[in-house]
């Protein structure tokens, strides 16, 4: 994804196991320490992010496909609506057939069984999401936030992408940088491409990672071309302060557009605060910041 090496050097050649480039067997060497943990995920074998009826790769996004928690199949959104127009809605899995579970304590308890009994990386992952987010009656368990952690990390170390970045988000809040950035490069080897942009964030502040605001450009960049919202506003903000990236104004707002145009409520409010900062510099009424976004630009 970056070819550089992680000490900086330009066009690594040596490969390690797990396919992440080094400029030299020396300097891989030296970063073993904190290879280490990425390294092991990622040679590891993956378990498989197929749909179970129609084989599909399913896509990375939790919201795009279904799990059930019964049998701990992954279904994409294609086969669970052919199911509902030929059988119509029930409380059956699609998959197993078993009646689907009635309580939060049923399903909790479903999903701690494919936890403890086949060390599942999905409901792993499944749990580590419940808990951190508090949902499914977990809000005032005692040590929440200990129990999410412990889950998204046994997810993460059987190289589930998104647990992977959940966990690295965490770590990052905890004011654990250097720990983020390894969890977060799992996540990005593993598709999620928000990591990148989080990488790219790491290396802009010299926060956990070195300070390099090209490398960061770079990251940005990838993360844009991935489909990520974050990677475009993160550029469009090194290309309104001319920070590793020549500036340019113009390109800038485009940024800002396709941003908030593809952005959640969170990033499209971090938006229009950085284009009202963005036109306040260009001494243009920083007002005109919501209209500018809400219209298309024009041709
Ligand atoms: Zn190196
Ligand atoms: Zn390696
Ligand atoms: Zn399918
Ligand atoms: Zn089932």
């Amino acid at each position: 994804m970056d070819e550089f090496c992680v000490c900086g050097a330009a066009a690594p050649k040596m490969r390690c196991a797990c396919r992440t480039r080094f400029c030299s067997a020396a300097c891989h060497k030296a970063h073993w320490p904190q290879h280490k943990v990425v390294c092991r995920v990622l040679t590891s074998p993956a378990q498989e992010a197929q749909c179970g009826v129609c084989f599909e790769e399913l896509p990375v996004e939790r919201h795009r496909w279904n799990y059930l928690p019964c049998c701990s199949s992954r279904l994409c959104r294609e086969c669970v609506e052919e199911f509902v127009r030929k059988n119509g809605h029930s409380d059956q899995c699609v998959y197993c057939r078993a009646p689907s579970p009635r309580s939060y304590e049923e399903l909790l308890k479903l999903l701690r069984h494919h936890a403890t009994t086949r060390d599942d990386a999905f409901a792993l992952a499944e749990l580590g999401a419940i808990y951190q987010s508090g949902l499914c009656g977990t809000a005032d368990t005692p040590d929440r936030d200990k129990i999410a952690h412990d889950f998204l990390s046994r997810a993460a170390h059987k190289g589930h992408g998104p647990a992977a970045y959940n966990l690295g988000r965490k770590l990052q809040l905890d004011d654990e940088p250097a720990l983020a950035a390894q969890y977060y490069t799992i996540a990005a080897r593993k598709g999620v491409a928000q990591a990148l942009s989080s990488l790219g964030a790491l290396h802009l502040r010299g926060y956990g990672l070195a300070l390099d605001p090209a490398r960061a450009a770079r990251l940005f960049r990838t993360a844009l071309a991935a489909g990520d919202p974050n990677g475009a506003f993160n550029l469009a903000i090194l290309k309104s302060s001319g920070l590793g990236e020549p500036r340019d104004d113009d390109l800038a707002l485009a940024l800002f557009r396709e941003a908030f145009a593809k952005g959640d409520n969170d990033l499209q409010s971090s938006v229009v605060l950085a284009l009202r900062l963005h036109l306040e510099r260009l001494g243009q009424d920083p007002d005109q910041a919501s209209a500018l976004l809400a219209n298309p630009p024009p041709s």
